[in-house]
């Protein structure tokens, strides 16, 4: 297939080699030259603007940082939209607020063409592997036009509903996901002042109703499970800066909804002290220091 890829960073990167692996014509476009040359020593055409890489093409992939930058890049006057021959598939795959993509996907359909938004999870790791979790929103046909392209990124992919639906799954997911991990590092942090093992609270709990995988899959301290980031000083992995933007755009769709969400809030808030002191870039579980120095312990 003829493939217009915008946004070749962190993630869209990898997402865009195993495009390439598979034999896809990809073309790609971003801001960063040095992303772009990635891609172009990979096999790929380098385009001058978005509307080049979206011209003349089956579908195209976007992987940008938010929504107004997806905004920006669909709707402008010389966006991707525009540029489009019919019958192009568009795939929205940043983590971006449910109202602008839903306000894009209209907009393509006003325009005849068909959009999906496709937000992932499985980080850099999983783009690499080729093994996301796509979660996706929009129609049954533009899903099963896309369901063999996604296969191709990643392992898991779920239809989620009508358009906005594969944002909406993201961040429902993610503010548990925020509230669990505060949860979990309390309960380390309390057990530290009971005199209770580290080791033995995670084999009590991992078998009994404390039960999650911020417990069991990205334990925030050494030891129990050796793989997760608190084995090697809370390396990124998942950044704090990342999660603090997902728990907005939970609050965000929370307020518009009309949802209670105070559990979210107050994991934003939690977040963003902690970002605020200097930590955006580790990983989310070092909040577990955050929450030793408010115990009064180092
Ligand atoms: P990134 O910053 O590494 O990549 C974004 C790319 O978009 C950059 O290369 C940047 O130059 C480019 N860009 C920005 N504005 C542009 C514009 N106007 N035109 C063209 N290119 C532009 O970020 P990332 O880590 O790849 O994340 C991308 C999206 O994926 C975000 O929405 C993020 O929330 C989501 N996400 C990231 C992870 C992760 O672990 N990194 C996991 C799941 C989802």
């Amino acid at each position: 297939m003829q493939i217009g890829f915008i946004g070749v960073g962190n993630m869209g990167g990898p997402m865009a080699q195993n495009l390439l692996r598979a034999g896809h014509k990809v073309t790609v476009y971003d801001l960063a030259p040095a992303a772009v040359a990635a891609l172009v020593a990979a096999g790929g055409v380098k385009a001058a603007s978005p509307a080049a890489a979206a011209a003349a093409r089956d579908v195209v992939v976007t992987m940008l940082p938010a929504g107004r930058q997806v905004r920006e890049i669909y709707l402008g006057p010389k966006g991707i939209l525009a540029a489009a021959a019919a019958g192009t598939l568009f795939i929205d795959c940043s983590t971006i607020d449910v109202a602008t993509a839903r306000e894009v996907a209209a907009a393509a359909d006003a325009a005849g063409l068909a959009m999906l938004d496709a937000p992932v999870s499985g980080g850099v790791g999983g783009a690499s592997a080729g093994t996301l979790t796509f979660m996706v929103g929009g129609s049954d046909a533009a899903f099963a036009r896309a369901q063999a392209l996604l296969e191709t990124m990643g392992k898991t992919i779920v239809h989620a509903g009508g358009a906005g639906n594969g944002q909406a799954a993201k961040i429902c997911n993610n503010m548990v996901l925020g509230v669990s991990m505060i949860a979990v590092c309390e309960a380390f942090v309390l057990a530290e002042k009971l005199g209770l093992d580290h080791q033995k609270l995670f084999d009590i709990s991992a078998k009994s109703s404390g039960q999650c995988w911020s417990l069991t899959s990205y334990c925030p301290v050494p030891g129990p499970v050796p793989a997760s980031p608190a084995n090697r000083d809370y390396q990124a992995g998942f950044a704090v800066a990342m999660m603090l933007k997902d728990l907005r755009l939970a609050q965000e769709a929370a307020k518009t909804a009309g949802a209670a969400a105070p559990m979210g809030a107050e994991a934003a808030a939690l977040y963003a002290a902690f970002a605020e002191a200097g930590n955006a870039p580790r990983d989310f579980s070092a909040i577990i220091t955050m929450i030793r120095e408010r115990s009064g312990q180092a």
